[in-house]
């Protein structure tokens, strides 16, 4: 069977790497971004450009949306010019960004009304995930659905079928509230070791080794304590993710008192102009709490 045409929007820091891994797959791409140096990338190393989604939507049987947030996929999707204005009955959408469940719902029914079937499917791994192919990926929608997409995940990580559309949202949800939770705790452990005189790589070092490790030590830890917040996964799109999260936690009567203290730490991090850090940048928050830098010597 040949392989269905893909059309990708948004083409960011995750978008970027996934595109290209579709097009080394073999898949013919349609590729559309507003900003015209991300497209001009993916187009230069084989992708075909569209100058709108509705134009995406015209030349491609599958979209895949992955874009910042929940009124960013409204816009691509239900804007002037939007992917409903382009696909046909029996394309496929997929949304990719980390979005509301409840807009990855409404969105949905948009699309289905036209004969579009859809599925959300957020993913955790981070741009390293997305670099080298090794995405988990959250994934709601129907069955059949999932199996038509599942080799086109596959060529971007591993996925899982969590239940109807909206559930890879909600996975996504309780992923987003594990990975900020762990950050401010080992932006804590930390400063607190640094300020009470041990080099803070050290902590790192053994910490990985005993119950204590987690990825954010293993993949954030050293540039931590080295002072790179390069993004990564940016402050602005983790407090985006923590508003949803609250909002979910309200919507369900799910008091979430631990992750909102660490909603709150990352609206600090927001108000003091740390929105582009990446989220490990957090540290710096709790840094200033204490009076000190947890740097390595
Ligand atoms: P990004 O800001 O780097 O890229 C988003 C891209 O979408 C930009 O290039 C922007 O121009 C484009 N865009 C926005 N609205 C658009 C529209 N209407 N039409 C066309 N293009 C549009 O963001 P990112 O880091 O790539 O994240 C994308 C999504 O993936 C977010 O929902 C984020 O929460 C999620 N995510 C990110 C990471 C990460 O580590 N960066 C990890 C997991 C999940």
């Amino acid at each position: 069977m040949s392989k269905p045409k893909i059309g990708f929007i948004g083409l960011g820091i995750m978008g970027r790497p996934m595109s290209k891994h579709l097009l080394n797959a073999g898949y013919e791409l349609v590729v559309h971004d507003l900003n015209r140096e991300a497209v001009a990338e993916i187009v230069s190393a084989g992708a075909t450009e569209a100058h709108s989604c509705k134009e995406v939507g015209k030349n491609s049987s599958i979209v895949i949306t992955m874009v910042p947030d929940s009124p960013d996929v409204e816009a691509a999707v239900l804007g002037e010019d939007g992917l409903l204005e382009g696909v046909s009955d029996g394309d496929i959408h997929v949304d990719m960004s980390t979005i509301a469940p409840s807009v990855a719902v409404s969105v949905g029914e948009a699309l289905i009304q036209k004969g579009v079937k859809c599925l959300d499917a957020p993913v955790s791994g981070g741009d390293v995930g997305a670099q080298n192919a090794t995405l988990s990926i959250m994934v709601g929608g129907e069955e059949d659905t999932f199996e038509t997409v599942k080799p086109i995940f596959e060529v971007m990580g591993k996925c899982i079928l969590c239940g109807p559309l909206g559930a890879g949202q909600t996975v996504k949800a309780c992923n987003q509230v594990l990975v900020a939770v762990t950050i401010a705790g080992v932006s804590e452990a930390l400063t607190l070791g640094a300020k009470a005189g041990v080099d803070p790589l050290k902590i790192v070092q053994v910490l990985g080794g005993g119950l204590a490790r987690c990825g954010i030590l293993e993949n954030r830890g050293e540039r931590m304590v080295n002072g790179d917040f390069d993004p990564g996964f940016r402050i602005r799109l983790h407090y985006k993710d923590l508003n949803i999260i609250m909002k979910t936690g309200n919507d369900f009567n799910v008091p979430l008192p631990v992750t909102s203290v660490v909603h709150e730490l990352f609206n600090t991090a927001m108000a003091g102009g740390r929105s582009e850090l990446d989220h490990s940048g957090l540290l710096t928050v709790i840094e200033d709490l204490a009076g000190i830098q947890a740097r390595t010597t």
